[in-house]
């Protein structure tokens, strides 16, 4: 990859750069650029008002300048004239430390501090609605158990595959696409990478899922449970940690239990210890708590996780163990932030390395059916506000992502609580008119 821009638009007949950033709520932003002024602009920075993000600044605060990482460009494929690159933020000089790449950055170089590569692959399921996105854009798509249903994934076939064509195109590496388990839910895979690449994937990935769905006159939604009753879409997270040159995988060790080196299994006991305040990145938004501790679904399971407990091959629990040298976090959904998703498991998980954290004894049961009677597990945050007070409780992950980063998030997610209490509801007025 090219590190100017300029070159790369001419040799690639790149008409327009969008220069991108990630604000605290997950909201993508951009400047269209014109390739002709992309070189001012790749030493400068594209100017942005921050306060007109969320990025917990004033009006008063000065510009903020989004600088380009050519590391992380792609071309649209569904329109190669616009190339797409993350930025970093910064102003007066200085990287913005609450931006949430910058924050993932920050914790990428503390893992290689310590030898450490921290690779990482999102499954972020997404459903395909109408245009105005109320209802299930496939009528017929209505089975009870529809996941993997061969019939309605070909009926989005169009979709599907347009967007697998341009992963192949890109270079990710996409090995399957199917059905999931509600009506009009979809999920696409690609091959892991290390943690800010798969951020970066991740981001565009939402941004590349929306575009081709309304190109095809549908609307895609990543919301954590856009339907009661049908499961919703999770963003789950397979982690395994590498030597320096990626090439050792230092979680791996099939000599001990789950094929989980000591290294392995403190930074899963990380995971483990800072559960409850994870969920509050994780699980960023009111509706995420519709998802997990959910009642089961139509489909006969929510595949949420409701407690914080850990397992080998076993999907009711928050953490799975697949196979040697990786596990897997069920715990996020598809309104995590893709870069405070990277930075919050990395940052537990070397908390977990540097206090040998023990994740506990793993469980084997089927947690939809036992958990309440056969698991004294802790549970998992019941609403936003609880997770964001188990965040700001936990000094160790506040401390790991950033004291100012953490400030800046609980403010703004606070705000956004309350915003939502003072939200009149139907159910009120049902169930309190004759009080
Ligand atoms: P499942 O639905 O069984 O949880 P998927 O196949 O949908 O699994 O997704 C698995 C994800 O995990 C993919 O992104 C895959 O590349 C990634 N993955 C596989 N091995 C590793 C590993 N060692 N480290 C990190 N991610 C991995
Ligand atoms: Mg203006
Ligand atoms: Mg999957
Ligand atoms: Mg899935
Ligand atoms: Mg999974």
């Amino acid at each position: 990859m090219t590190s100017d821009l300029s070159a790369f638009a001419a040799k690639n007949g790149v008409k327009y750069f969008m220069i991108g950033f990630t604000d605290l709520f997950g909201g993508q932003r951009a400047k269209l650029v014109p390739a002709q002024a992309i070189g001012q602009m790749q030493e400068e920075g594209a100017g942005f008002a921050g306060f007109a993000t969320w990025l917990d600044l004033t009006p008063a605060h000065p510009d903020l300048f989004a600088m380009p990482d050519p590391d992380g460009l792609v071309q649209l494929p569904w329109k190669p004239e616009v190339a797409w690159v993350p930025a970093d933020l910064m102003m007066e000089g200085a990287a913005v430390a609450q931006a949430p790449r910058i924050v993932l950055k920050r914790l990428v170089v503390k893992a290689a501090e310590q030898g450490l590569r921290v690779k990482t692959g999102v499954e972020a399921e997404f459903f395909l609605l109408d245009a105005e996105g109320d209802a299930i854009s496939d009528r017929f798509d209505t089975a009870d158990k529809p996941c993997y249903d061969q019939q309605a994934v070909m009926r989005r076939y169009e979709v599907v595959a347009e967007i697998c064509d341009h992963m192949l195109a890109l270079g990710w590496k996409p090995y399957q696409n199917d059905h999931e388990d509600a009506n009009g839910q979809f999920e696409m895979n690609w091959e892991f990478d290390d943690a800010l690449k798969t951020a970066d994937k991740h981001s565009f990935f939402k941004f590349m899922v929306r575009s081709v769905a309304e190109k095809h006159g549908l609307r895609a939604t990543f919301m954590p449970k856009p339907f009661s009753g049908l499961t919703g879409n999770g963003c789950h997270c397979h982690v395994s940690v590498w030597d320096r040159d990626g090439t050792n995988n230092a979680f791996a060790d099939e000599a001990r239990p789950f094929g989980l080196s000591d290294q392995g299994t403190a930074f899963l006991g990380g995971i483990m210890h800072h559960g409850p305040a994870l969920a509050a990145l994780t699980n960023p938004t009111v509706n995420s708590y519709k998802r997990i501790n959910a009642p089961r679904t139509l489909s006969g399971a929510t595949w949420a996780p409701n407690a914080i407990t850990w397992t080998g091959n076993n999907r009711t629990h928050m953490v799975r163990v697949p196979g040697p040298g990786r596990f897997e976090l069920r715990l996020p959904d598809g309104a995590a932030n893709p870069y405070l998703l990277q930075a919050a498991i990395i940052a537990a998980g070397l908390d977990g390395l540097s206090t040998h954290a023990d994740p506990g004894p793993h469980s084997d049961i089927d947690m939809y059916v036992d958990g309440h009677t056969l698991s004294d597990a802790p549970r998992l945050p019941l609403n936003l506000l609880d997770a964001l007070r188990a965040f700001e409780a936990d000094e160790g992950l506040t401390t790991a992502l950033g004291s100012e980063f953490s400030a800046a998030y609980c403010k703004l997610k606070h705000d956004e609580w309350n915003r939502y209490c003072q939200h009149f509801t139907t159910w009120e007025r049902q169930n309190a008119l004759d009080v």
